[in-house]
């Protein structure tokens, strides 16, 4: 058994090809950047005009570079509020938007991130926008450097990202996990390989610093002198994928441990006191967000819902083993 096994291991870059030939097909058009700067200089105008010391910021997919083709964009709307109320606010945006010919502009005030969501006929992007979400805009560069440091990151993010859309577990709302928890996962995935693939940023010396509230955000970001970090380690995409899936399902320790990408390890569930249920957060998979140190991207899982992470980590490892056909499989619908 030890010997086919080692025999399938050396044998999955034979797919290396087809899950590159997956990514190329994934990635937007440089078509797409350009239409996406237009309508968020079309908002600035709009916006500009109402609250000149406000500023737009892209975050989420569509500025940290693991955004897939014909996805929507997200822009958070910086302003100092003072006594505005942010429902009100809200709805003073849609209105301004609603007249400049934006479509389906409607306000979700009530949502746990409100926002304006939108649609532009003219490049036929849709956009959601929040207010002061500074946080998110600060992960969306941490993201956007670490993929710069290594391409295997990115290709490995977007076919994580495309799995968990076909089978149904990028679904935050039916207790599986976001985009951006995905991203942690191989961003962690790739910092404890050997030899390391990704460095701990957070880490390093500070060059770049920023604080939200009363969180610091700070790390290395001249990443572009990080370019041959990982140029010890040689495993291609296809490795890599399995050996994702395959940490996932058989080698993290689901009881005790917490990814921590801003330690660049593990840390204890003990240490963190994330032992019990509190409220809805039950800490069935623990994922330290980077800068908001107290939060688990993993509180939306139940226990029903980490059965089937689990048995999913447990099928694509499976599949990168003995399917024929890994590339096709991987993706069936659910
Ligand atoms: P997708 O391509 O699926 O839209 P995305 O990265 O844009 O991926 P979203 O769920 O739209 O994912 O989230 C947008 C951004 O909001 C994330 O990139 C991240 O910066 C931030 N974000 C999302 N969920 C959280 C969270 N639970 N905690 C902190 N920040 C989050
Ligand atoms: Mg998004």
């Amino acid at each position: 058994n030890q010997k086919r096994l080692t025999a399938c291991r050396s044998d999955i870059s034979r797919h290396n090809a087809q899950f590159l030939a997956l990514f190329e097909s994934l990635i937007p058009a440089n078509e797409e950047k350009v239409k996406q700067k237009q309508l968020l200089t079309l908002l600035e105008k709009l916006v500009g005009k109402q609250w000149p010391e406000s500023r737009l910021y892209l975050y989420g997919s569509c500025a940290n570079s693991f955004g897939f083709s014909k996805s929507d964009i997200d822009v958070c709307l910086a302003m100092d509020l003072q006594d505005v109320d942010k429902s009100e606010l809200l709805l003073k945006l849609a209105d301004i938007l609603q007249s400049d010919n934006l479509q389906n502009v409607q306000a979700l005030t009530r949502a746990r991130v409100p926002i304006v969501k939108l649609m532009d006929p003219v490049t036929g992007i849709s956009c959601d926008i929040c207010v002061n979400n500074v946080l998110a805009v600060e992960n969306t560069k941490l993201l956007r450097d670490y993929a710069e440091i290594d391409v295997r990151l990115r290709q490995l993010v977007f076919i994580v990202k495309h799995w968990a859309k076909s089978r149904g577990v990028n679904q935050t709302y039916q207790g599986t996990l976001s985009s951006y928890a995905y991203v942690l996962m191989c961003i962690h995935f790739l910092q404890q390989r050997r030899p390391a693939i990704l460095p701990c940023l957070q880490g390093m010396e500070v060059t770049y610093f920023e604080t939200v509230g009363n969180i610091e955000c700070s790390y290395f970001d001249r990443v572009e002198k990080l370019r041959n970090f990982g140029s010890r380690n040689g495993e291609s995409i296809a490795q890599l994928v399995w050996a994702f899936f395959q940490y996932w399902a058989y080698c993290h320790d689901y009881a005790n441990d917490v990814i921590s990408v801003r330690t660049g390890s593990t840390l204890s569930k003990r240490a963190k006191d994330w032992t019990r249920r509190v409220g809805n957060d039950r800490h069935l998979i623990c994922i330290e967000d980077p800068f908001e140190v107290s939060h688990d991207l993993g509180r939306v899982v139940d226990k029903f819902s980490i059965r089937v992470l689990r048995e999913e980590f447990e099928r694509a490892a499976e599949i990168m083993l003995y399917d024929p056909n890994p590339c096709v499989t991987l993706f069936e619908p659910y």
